[in-house]
């Protein structure tokens, strides 16, 4: 039974707060878990249970919750100044940070354009991209290509470059229509390219993997065709790295896998480490001087969030940087890419375990009715839902993408609570799905 506060909080909670991707009619009928504090890799909820993050509170957090140095510098941040705009003054910990971010950056990315969220990282990317072709005389340079399946967000600019039927169909007539093509294709990239290269100012992809599409892998080499492909036929490579960024895939940015450097790179998400909102978008000095004139010729990017680059986040951000070196967190996170790589293979003895996808500590179990035919299930069972549902019973929190079961565990996890995490999804998917 729920302490009489958590009853307290949920009714108030029903009253008031609209979820993001959550069905209220379905929130408003059932027990809904209540998070009120955090430590190393777990969450407590209101009534005291403890869980592993195992979605890394939606595939932020990099050095675990209450991390003590990040704390620290928030609140050294904070006897300084909370916030104070970059429009027009500049604060310290943001120029570090531009510092900082343009020399771990794949080369040339040499200019950094902060913002708030991975939405509006990708807003900014489309912007600046659009107004490059517009200020160097490309003019009929106004399309996107894109790839199918893509996700880079749930703003209007973000959502007419992303490919997910079930979150973007609806808002259609409010979009600006990009060209798509099939990830992983190159030769479909080329002829495309090569037909329509005169009308698109850039390409957008999410390196390596589509994380929110079901954590879908492209092939090798891919990334490195598409960027060989944008300058041939001379299209802007905008990589979106929202999700890969910060150590996901094994590497600090997905880009150096295969060794590519983009025009523009959009980052949020693990940034701060997971602790406060922060993106930014970084770009080459060819883009940024195109931007430069007179005042009156308006060449100005006219785009600013009223927290661009705020001290408290960037201060964070730093934080999370100097703990990436002082822990060799990289070597960490391999260890554990290793551990998922030996470990995962034997979900596949499961009766409802069809495909199993790694990339780096990013893990995606697609679950299927019948796995011989590759049957899914019908949406109302929410097979996905149910196993996460028994996790929390086991003591851990998970989020799954329809019916695939994502593992997105903190960058800090050792190997033991990491077994822990493996142990208690393998638990829950034999139980949810033979129930
Ligand atoms: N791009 C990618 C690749 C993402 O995975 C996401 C979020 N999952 C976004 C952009 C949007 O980021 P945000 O939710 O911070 O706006």
């Amino acid at each position: 039974m729920a302490n009489q506060w958590t009853k307290a909080l949920l009714r108030k909670d029903k009253r008031a707060l609209w979820h993001p991707f959550t069905q209220m009619k379905d929130w408003q009928a059932n027990d809904q878990l209540i998070i009120e504090k955090g430590d190393g890799v777990y969450l407590y909820d209101t009534e005291g249970k403890k869980y592993i993050d195992g979605c890394s509170s939606l595939w932020v957090t990099v050095h675990g919750h209450n991390n003590q140095t990040l704390n620290q510098a928030i609140k050294k941040q904070l006897g300084q100044v909370a916030h104070s705009t970059l429009l027009g003054l500049a604060n310290v910990p943001a120029i570090e940070l531009a510092e900082q971010l343009v020399k771990i950056a794949p080369k040339g990315l040499n200019k950094v354009f902060y913002s708030d969220s991975g939405s509006t990282a990708v807003e900014i990317a489309l912007k600046i991209a659009f107004q490059f072709q517009q200020q160097t005389g490309q003019k009929q340079k106004t399309k996107f290509l894109t790839l199918t399946n893509a996700y880079h967000g749930d703003t209007i600019g973000s959502v007419s470059v992303g490919g997910i039927d079930l979150f973007h169909k609806i808002y259609k007539p409010l979009l600006f229509k990009s060209i798509k093509v099939t990830p992983g294709d190159a030769d479909e990239l080329e002829k495309v390219l090569k037909a329509r290269h005169r009308e698109i100012a850039a390409m957008i992809v999410e390196p390596l993997i589509q994380a929110a599409a079901g954590i879908l892998m492209m092939p090798k080499g891919y990334l490195k065709t598409v960027r060989r492909l944008c300058t041939k036929y001379g299209v802007l490579l905008i990589v979106d790295e929202v999700a890969t960024g910060f150590g996901r895939t094994g590497k600090m940015f997905a880009c150096e896998h295969e060794g590519v450097a983009p025009d523009l790179m959009c980052v949020a998400k693990g940034i701060t480490g997971g602790y406060l909102p922060l993106a930014a978008t970084l770009t080459t000095d060819r883009i940024y001087q195109a931007f430069l004139g007179q005042v009156e010729e308006n060449k100005t990017f006219f785009h600013g969030h009223t927290y661009t680059g705020n001290p408290l986040a960037c201060a964070a951000a730093l934080a999370s940087l100097e703990l990436f070196r002082r822990n060799k967190l990289l070597a960490n996170i391999e260890r554990n890419v290793k551990l998922l790589a030996r470990e995962l293979p034997r979900f596949y003895q499961l009766k409802h375990v069809g495909e199993i996808r790694q990339c780096g500590t990013m893990v995606g179990i697609e679950l299927f009715e019948d796995k011989k035919k590759q049957t899914p299930y019908p949406a109302k069972t929410r097979m996905g839902h149910q196993v996460i549902l028994e996790a929390r019973k086991r003591g851990a929190i998970l989020r799954p993408l329809g019916d695939v079961i994502v593992l997105m565990p903190p960058q800090n996890i050792t190997q033991a609570e990491l077994r822990r995490l493996i142990e208690i999804t393998y638990n829950s998917i034999i139980t949810a799905t033979t129930k």
